[in-house]
């Protein structure tokens, strides 16, 4: 099993040559006409050490009357309902278009895993269009030109994370997990299944890290417990899994699951490979990264450092204090959990500390709706008009510095992603910003818009 990425974007943008040289095959036709038509083409792809398979959308005529709109919306959709990851490619040389606001709509709107790619990008005609391209929203574009061959090392790089994923969730096809979640899911009604055809959600991805005793086996038996999948002594048998799949209070999850990882590690004699990285996989997996403590040995060195881990990757951060049933001064407790997470994790100000006891369940819902809300600030999108506003009000209370005698300006901000949130702002002299001034705009951009612990990432691009 590998991913699938899909090539969209309007016509003529350059998706054929790249699934060309992907495909390494003369398979598409390229045409320097738009008009070819051409339905969706599946190819293997091969890109450095990475196989995966590759759809190519292109071969529709310019989109004038409904009829083609449609279509092409249509094929769209259906390439990246297929695809786990979508490629939406520009054309640099001539910037962004109406045209490719439509499709960056839809892929908003299917809520996809998208790769913004700036095509064409060879030479200089191409460095406006690049710019451009941010104002998209859909994260850092990555220049490239499909034709020369340039760029494919950042495309690479790009999917590299992507084919990790993969490569984690594949390994939980084990054997004994199939016959196990498939007894479970059945025992688990129809309800499921029902609520899934007219939604389709992905699975929330959380991950549950912290130091061996901290419960995390305890917590996540008790998660798939409370929803029955798994009754009785057998549940044991989840262990032997790395990641797993659930409904916990209505919210389809799939929980990556550390624990387990090192249990089977220890059968598989592979103990000392494995725990190394079980750590880092785990955090690239998830899209939440729930750290559970073991509240009588709190924020120990490891827990710190798979804390910053998380933040450094981008991940949404929750802090579960365990085993809270047997902590006698709750009250004093709390307040030093408090101000020890403040002190020693500043990185992660606002995200939430949750107190729990695995094993009475207690704190389980808060827990629940902490993942929740983490997970929505950390997909939260500002509009550009409002960012623009926010910008101007910063800089009135408080200018940015000038150095030299030569104030920085700050242009033009927009949101160039979520998951977590990131920012491009384009100013004059951005090396010369000071740091202190960019935590300020970060520290505000927290408040303003209630974006409390998710990682916010703040690009300063210079534009004269
Ligand atoms: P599609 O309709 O999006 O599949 O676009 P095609 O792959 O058919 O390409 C449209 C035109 O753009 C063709 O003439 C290609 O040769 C040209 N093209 C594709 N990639 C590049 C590139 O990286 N640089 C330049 N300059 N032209 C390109
Ligand atoms: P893991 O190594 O992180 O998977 O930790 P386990 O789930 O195996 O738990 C380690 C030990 O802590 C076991 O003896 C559990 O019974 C105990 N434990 C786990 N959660 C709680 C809790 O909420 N309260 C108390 N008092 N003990 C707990």
């Amino acid at each position: 099993m590998s991913f699938t990425l899909a090539i969209v974007g309007r016509p003529n943008v350059g998706k054929s040559t790249l699934f060309n040289r992907l495909v390494g095959k003369r398979l598409a036709l390229v045409d320097d006409q738009p008009g070819v038509t051409r339905d969706l083409r599946e190819g293997e792809a091969k890109l450095g050490d990475l196989r995966f398979t590759v759809i190519d959308t292109a071969g529709l005529e310019e989109a004038t009357d409904d009829s083609l709109q449609g279509r092409m919306r249509r094929l769209t959709e259906r390439a990246v309902e297929m695809a786990d990851v979508c490629l939406f490619m520009i054309d640099a040389r001539t910037g962004v278009l109406p045209a490719d606001e439509v499709f960056a709509d839809i892929l908003r709107k299917k809520n996809a895993h998208v790769l913004l790619a700036a095509n064409k990008g060879e030479g200089r005609a191409a460095d406006a269009g690049v710019i451009e391209a941010y104002a998209l929203g859909l994260g850092e574009p990555l220049r490239i030109s499909a034709e020369h061959g340039e760029g494919m090392g950042d495309l690479l790089a790009a999917l590299m994370p992507i084919a990790d994923e993969f490569a984690a969730r594949e390994a939980e096809y084990t054997p004994d997990t199939d016959v196990t979640l498939a007894e479970g899911e059945a025992d688990a009604g129809e309800d499921i299944d029902a609520e899934a055809r007219i939604t389709p959600q992905k699975p929330l991805q959380v991950a549950v890290v912290g130091r061996p005793n901290a419960g995390k086996s305890t917590l996540i038996n008790r998660i798939i417990g409370e929803e029955r999948l798994l009754t009785g002594p057998e549940a044991g048998i989840t262990r032997d899994s790395i990641s797993l799949r659930t409904t916990w209070n209505g919210t389809p999850m799939r929980i990556f699951d550390t624990a387990g990882m090192r249990k089977k590690a220890k059968v598989q004699e592979k103990l000392e490979k494995l725990s190394v990285s079980d750590g880092l996989r785990a955090v690239k997996f998830a899209e939440v990264v729930v750290v559970l403590l073991d509240v009588e040995i709190p924020f120990e060195q490891q827990d710190l450092r798979i804390a910053d881990l998380a933040e450094r990757e981008g991940r949404a951060v929750v802090i579960a204090a365990n085993k809270w049933d047997a902590e006698p001064e709750k009250q004093e407790k709390l307040r030093e959990l408090k101000a020890n997470f403040e002190r020693l994790l500043p990185q992660l100000r606002g995200a939430p500390l949750v107190t729990v006891s695995a094993k009475t369940g207690k704190g389980l819902d808060r827990l629940h709706a902490a993942i929740l809300r983490a997970h929505e600030v950390w997909n939260r999108r500002v509009s550009t008009a409002r960012l623009n506003r926010w910008l101007g009000e910063m800089v009135e209370a408080h200018p940015p510095p000038a150095p030299s005698g030569r104030r920085i300006k700050l242009r033009y901000m927009t949101q160039a992603k979520t998951r977590p949130p990131g920012f491009v702002v384009m100013c004059s002299n951005p090396e010369k910003l000071s740091d202190s001034y960019s935590r300020y705009l970060i520290n505000g951009l927290r408040d303003s818009f209630d974006m409390p612990g998710t990682p916010i990432r703040l690009h300063m691009r210079s534009q004269a």
